[in-house]
């Protein structure tokens, strides 16, 4: 039998390669994979004779499986013209008219889909009212892909709300020193307000015991390594509700995808825990919004190939010097965003049903979300299921014996 090898590179977030290959024949489990029957589904009995091993696949469910992968599809060309190649394809499986599903491609040329990055950007930023005319917004610019791309979409004079005014903040070596002249280069360029916020800010903010920097390298060395990424994120989203309280701006923007959605969306179906909101939150005093939550992050990353292919060059190789090189999470919140890669994968368009379910129990929730306030960085959480006088981020940071005062709030907290 001849045996045919597949290679792939796979380049991990942060650059690292790693080399996927997967040899032919394959296991019964990957052929029905492959087409798209899951192997959980099925009960699969083998008989040998003269001609060799037979599998059987049984399909344990009422289920219509006849043709499998056979949804009809409907396809749609949006071409300047017929010799333009295909630069991307939209795939959502929905229901007709007549109920039936079907598999419905849009293949877009480049100006297709440049055109349908930004229509869907400003869409979602009008049909939530995320912008109103004379915000005053503090954006977090880490100078990485979403950031960037946000920025630029908001800045496009095609559709920049009336009189907004926007200030890019940075925050700490945490996330973007690597980046620092890119970040300086691009809102001179842009004619926005560059502000950078030093780690001693960081610290005091935090009551940390050292060093921003090295508190992180502690608690990557510590049991809670695994939440290392999440306590980045909250000290930066606190730093930047600082400056925004500092600067009287009104709201704070993030460039988090639509991948991030749904990963709250599920997170929130998987514990039954609310998240206090989809494309903007509010705390009662901060004011977040998210209007990059219609892309997907490989929508961002083309659209900026194509309108700034000089980004990429602030490449791999600065990602080392990042603070956030080593953080990654294969706890909770990570496996639950590789569960939204595989429900994507398996039913394309399914993002839209997520999300319109959550929106609909959102708005019936009964009881209001309750915020609590953080004993240590003043910054709001909502309480799950402990008790706790920190949020989780200083939680963290006390066990590992960051914060300055711990040891006297820890022995007020046993005597309370
Ligand atoms: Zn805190």
């Amino acid at each position: 039998m001849s045996v045919i090898g597949q290679q792939v590179e796979l380049i991990d977030k942060d650059g690292e390669i790693l080399h996927l290959s997967h040899k032919l024949p394959l296991a019964v489990g990957d052929v029905l994979r492959l087409n798209g029957v899951p192997s959980s589904s099925v009960l699969v009995t083998e008989k040998k004779d003269a001609d060799g091993m037979h599998f059987t696949a049984k399909f344990l469910f009422n289920t219509v499986f006849r043709n499998v992968g056979a949804i009809p599809t409907q396809r749609k060309v949006l071409k300047t013209s017929a010799a333009e190649k295909t630069f991307y394809e939209k795939i959502v499986i929905g229901p007709e008219v007549s109920g039936n599903l079907t598999r419905y491609i849009i293949e877009m040329d480049r100006a297709h889909f440049c055109e349908y990055v930004e229509k869907t950007f400003a869409d979602l930023i009008k049909r939530e009212n995320l912008i109103q005319a004379g915000d005053d917004i503090t954006i977090g610019f880490s100078g990485g892909v979403d950031s960037t791309l946000l920025l630029r979409l908001l800045l496009d004079p095609r559709h920049r709300i009336e009189n907004t005014n926007f200030r890019a903040v940075t925050v700490g070596t945490l996330a973007g020193t690597h980046k620092a002249s890119f970040i300086e280069q691009f809102c001179r360029a842009n004619s926005v307000e560059s502000h950078f916020i030093d780690d001693d800010s960081i610290q005091k903010t935090f009551n940390l015991r050292d060093k921003a920097a090295n508190v992180i390298d502690q608690v990557l060395a510590s049991e809670h390594n695994q939440k290392a990424i999440f306590v980045v994120q909250h000290i930066i989203r606190r730093m930047l509700e600082e400056f925004r309280e500092s600067v009287g701006s009104d709201k704070i923007i993030l460039g988090l995808e639509r991948e991030a959605l749904l990963t709250s969306i599920m997170a929130f179906y998987l514990s039954g825990y609310p998240t206090p909101g989809l494309f903007k939150k509010s705390d009662g005093k901060n004011h977040y919004v998210f209007p990059l939550m219609s892309l997907f992050k490989r929508e961002e990353s083309l659209y900026l190939s194509l309108k700034m292919p000089e980004y990429s060059e602030v490449g791999r190789p600065e990602h080392h010097r990042s603070r956030t090189f080593d953080l990654h999470s294969s706890e909770w919140r990570g496996t639950v965003m590789l569960l939204v890669g595989y429900l994507l994968d398996a039913f394309p368009g399914i993002d839209v049903y997520l999300e319109n379910a959550a929106g609909r129990i959102l708005r019936n929730l009964v009881t209001p979300i309750k915020f609590e306030i953080c004993k240590n960085c003043e910054g709001s959480y909502t309480n799950t299921s402990v008790e706790d006088e920190f949020c989780e981020t200083c939680r963290v940071l006390s066990d590992v014996g960051l914060l300055r005062n711990s040891a006297e709030v820890a022995k007020k907290m046993l005597h309370a």
